[in-house]
């Protein structure tokens, strides 16, 4: 199976029910056989941007184009997408292979070509031998496979997933994250994929778009989203973070809640707000040798690493991560330390 993938725009879109404004100035370009993801949290119009490009809501105004043709006026059958939603939703009557090939019956296939286009399909997500199963009869794993088999056995250009790991355990959740990164590299279509898992969507992107209030706040690959959140938001949003309070700035030196004055290579952080910095970024020193003294207020173990929480001098609590050796002691809490990092790894900040 392969496909080879459109281009997408959304163009200004805005979309409202009643008062509520679900999507608002809605703008994002996704290449062709990128892997684009939406993340936000519950409420913030992922979903509404699937639909709307999909063509299961109506946009107020804007619009949306694949590969350049606006679509905004065509419907849903027309717009060659295939799509795979959090709940199941397998034909309960039908079984696996008659699932699979009810895009193709719809689309006036011939059977034959029908049944070995939807056994190709099948062999992809690895349950040939499940092809007369009900879905009943099917783990939630294996129904999520069969949905993601029906969504592409057209060939779609464009594929759409909403959640569709939602339903399932984490450590299937992580399994299925890998194969469907491997089916759309196989099949070269373009995907939007929309989650409320930062991790998933770190794991499974060549961009993403972090989402709130109906707008796009960072788009960008995962390194970036994760080394330069522009925001508050995306960065606590993207991965474990520390919050600091620029608390004042001179030229050379600025203060920060946590740390007191630091000085250096600051001129980024002079007119932030707010700077962040990666729990795996801060130092503990087991002696004062430290550039910030503290104390550990909690500590957490993960078997290959550390999470301590730091209370420094003004009261501030900083996380901080650090990798463990075979046999090496959590710290006691309470312990009296002190702690380092590298001033041009603190990120600057918009409120
Ligand atoms: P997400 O998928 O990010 O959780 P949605 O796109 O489903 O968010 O919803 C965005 C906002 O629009 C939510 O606040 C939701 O309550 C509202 N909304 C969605 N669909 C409707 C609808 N049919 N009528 C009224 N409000 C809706
Ligand atoms: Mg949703």
């Amino acid at each position: 199976m392969s496909s080879t993938g459109a281009t997408i725009d959304f163009r200004s879109v805005r979309k409202t029910y009643g008062k509520f404004v679900a999507l608002e100035s809605f703008s994002m370009h996704v290449k062709r056989g990128e892997f684009m993801t939406l993340l936000g949290a519950s409420g913030s119009g992922k979903t509404t941007a699937l639909n709307a490009l999909a063509g299961f809501t109506e946009i107020d105004s804007g619009e949306i184009l694949i590969d350049g043709v606006p679509i905004t006026r065509l419907p849903t059958e027309k717009r060659d997408i295939g799509m795979v939603f959090q709940s199941y939703s397998l034909f309960p009557h039908r079984n696996v292979i008659r699932n699979i090939s009810f895009p193709l019956e719809m689309r006036g296939v011939p059977r034959a070509e029908a049944r070995r286009r939807s056994e190709k399909a099948l062999q992809m997500v690895r349950l040939d031998a499940l092809a007369n199963r009900m879905p009943h009869e099917l783990s939630g794993g294996q129904k999520q496979r069969v949905a993601f088999a029906r969504a592409v056995v057209f060939e779609p250009r464009v594929l759409l997933m909403d959640e569709p790991l939602g339903a399932l355990d984490l450590k299937l959740r992580e399994t299925l994250q890998l194969e469907i990164k491997d089916y759309q590299r196989q099949i070269g279509c373009t995907v939007i994929y929309v989650t409320h898992d930062q991790g998933e969507a770190l794991t499974l992107s060549d961009r993403l778009a972090v989402m709130d209030k109906g707008q796009v706040l960072q788009i960008g690959p995962p390194e970036e989203l994760y080394d330069k959140p522009q925001s508050r938001f995306v960065a606590e949003f993207v991965g474990a973070n520390n919050i600091l309070k620029v608390e004042g700035a001179e030229p050379g030196s600025v203060m920060l809640e946590g740390l007191g004055r630091v000085s250096g290579h600051v001129a980024h952080l002079i007119a932030a707000s707010f700077a962040s910095i990666r729990p795996e970024l801060i130092q503990i020193r087991r002696e004062a040798s430290g550039a910030h003294r503290a104390t550990l207020a909690e500590a957490v173990f993960f078997g290959n690493s550390v999470r301590y929480v730091l209370r420094a001098a003004d009261g501030k609590e900083i996380s901080a991560i650090e990798p463990r050796r075979p046999g090496q002691d959590v710290l006691p809490l309470g312990t009296p330390i002190s702690f380092d990092l590298d001033v041009a790894d603190l990120v600057a900040l918009k409120g």
